[in-house]
């Protein structure tokens, strides 16, 4: 069992886009700039936020929170995006979810500037991925896809499943590395709640690599997957003794797999990565660098 290291590989691509943003700064540009929004005070947000926040800064980013009230409108949110939007000084935006009742998610990614929109859920940037197009690519699937190139695992020709098909993980990730990518050509089964138990085990069951984001601690066990497999686990759950763990019975599987991600210290440290990668790129489109 090798562990698919995510903070081993996030420190290497954040100490990478550090040396490229001091070498821009050294040339007289301004640093690259990352805005976040974050409406309330859901706990776990908080700390996805805190933790995007710090790596801009290792990153050698700017950053600013700006912090909502629960109780903002929908109509108050999207007057502050077109602002954000028409800043210059902002190469990049998050908006972080999940949003309150009263706000659509969907019309407020739809508002962020396609140019801005780094976490790539805005439907041009996605639309351009699945197109095999140049775009901001969906963080979490992009800092998977990085995490496998880093540590070489073969996915080209590979039979890769995916569990859960959230447009913010599964149906992206089903998409990128079915592609024509650098890290893709896998021949991909996008399973979800409506997959009857039997063919999800027999998919999984032979699968090479089992991706999993349905948010239910402990739901891969060992019987579901086939030796030497490699598991990704995006699965973020807080159990009620405050332990964070994935959705795979880690402890139990982890014996059968050639690669595993830890959580935490797999998947989540890659989505931070990816957005700072993200921020980059349009940091670099802004200044025409790229
Ligand atoms: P979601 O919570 O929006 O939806 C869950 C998905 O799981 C759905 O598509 C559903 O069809 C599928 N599902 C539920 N039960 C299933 C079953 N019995 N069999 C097959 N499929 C089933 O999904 P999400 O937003 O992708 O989140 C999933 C998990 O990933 C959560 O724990 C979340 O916290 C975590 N997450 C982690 C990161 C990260 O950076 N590591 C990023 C995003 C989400």
């Amino acid at each position: 069992m090798n562990l698919l290291d995510g903070k081993r590989c996030a420190d290497s691509l954040i100490a990478d886009i550090a040396k490229q943003v001091s070498r821009h700064v050294d040339a007289g540009l301004r640093k690259p700039h990352m805005t976040v929004v974050l409406v309330g005070h859901h706990a776990p947000s908080e700390s996805y936020v805190k933790s995007k926040v710090t790596t801009c800064t290792l990153s050698g980013f700017e950053s600013n929170l700006i912090r909502l009230p629960e109780t903002v409108t929908e109509k108050e949110l999207l007057w502050l995006i077109q602002q954000i939007n028409a800043d210059a000084s902002t190469d990049g935006v998050i908006v972080q979810l999940p949003l309150p009742k009263q706000i659509n998610a969907q019309r407020v990614i739809n508002a962020i500037a396609p140019e801005k929109d780094i976490d790539g859920f805005h439907p041009a940037n996605f639309g351009r991925m699945a197109l095999g197009q140049k775009a901001f690519r969906p963080a979490t699937a992009y800092g998977i896809c990085k995490l496998l190139q880093f540590y070489q695992v073969p996915v080209a020709g590979k039979h890769c499943v995916v569990i859960g098909r959230s447009n913010i993980v599964g149906k992206p990730i089903s998409i990128m590395l079915s592609n024509d990518f650098d890290i893709g050509n896998a021949t991909v089964t996008l399973t979800h709640i409506e997959t009857p138990r039997e063919l999800l085990l027999e998919e999984t069951r032979r699968a090479d690599i089992v991706i999993v984001a349905v948010g239910i601690p402990g739901f891969v066990t060992p019987d579901m997957v086939k030796d030497g497999v490699t598991l990704i686990d995006v699965g973020i759950n807080r159990l009620e003794n405050g332990k964070i763990v994935g959705d795979v019975d880690f402890p139990a599987v982890a014996p059968k797999c050639e690669w595993i991600t830890p959580v935490p210290g797999g998947v989540g440290r890659m989505t931070v990565a990816a957005l700072m990668i993200n921020t980059l790129m349009a940091y670099q489109n802004n200044f025409e660098l790229a």
